[in-house]
C-alpha cells in the first residue's frame, strides 16, 4: 500500500482488487450525478481521471457493469467498492475512486459536476468550480 510522487495504488476495502495509476493525478472530480449517487450509495463521488494506460489492475479482478449506454462502472465483487468508471464517449481515460486510495487525503477535488442533481441538502461552499452537467476535462 503506497503513494509516490509517481505511483499511486488504491483499492477496495476487503483488499481483493487493487489498482496502481502511473504518473501524477491532476484531474480530480466531485460528480454529483443521479448514477454515482445511487451506484455508491453516497451522497457524491469524487473521481480521478487518467489515460487508460497509466492504469492498471494489480490484484483481483473487478465486476462491472453498464449503469448506462456506454458507461461502465467497476467494482469489488466481494466488498462491493466503486473503483472505476469509464465512458465510451472518453475512450482514452479511465476515472477511479479518490475515496480507494491508499493517498486519498494527498488528492483534493478541483470542481463539482452535474450539480444539477446535487441532493438538495447538500451545501457546497468550498468555492471549487460548479458544472450543472458534464465538463470535459481541461
Ligand atoms: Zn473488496
Ligand atoms: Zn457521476
Amino acid at each position: 500500500m503506497s503513494c509516490t510522487a509517481d505511483t499511486h495504488e488504491g483499492g477496495c476495502f476487503c483488499g481483493a482488487v487493487r489498482y496502481r495509476v502511473q504518473g501524477p493525478i491532476a484531474l480530480v472530480t466531485h460528480c454529483h450525478c443521479n448514477s454515482c449517487r445511487r451506484s455508491a450509495g453516497a451522497a457524491f463521488v469524487t473521481w480521478l481521471t487518467v489515460e487508460r494506460e497509466r492504469a492498471s489492475w494489480i490484484a483481483g479482478t473487478p465486476k462491472r457493469y453498464a449503469s448506462s449506454p456506454g458507461v461502465t462502472r467497476e467494482f469489488c465483487g466481494d466488498c462491493g467498492t466503486e473503483l472505476a468508471f469509464t465512458n465510451e464517449k472518453a475512450p482514452r481515460t479511465v476515472d477511479l475512486t479518490v475515496a480507494s486510495l491508499d493517498c486519498a487525503a494527498g488528492h483534493p477535488a478541483d470542481k463539482h459536476i452535474w450539480t444539477a442533481n446535487k441532493l438538495p441538502w447538500l451545501r457546497i461552499d468550498d468555492h471549487l468550480p460548479t458544472w450543472p452537467e458534464w465538463s470535459k476535462p481541461a
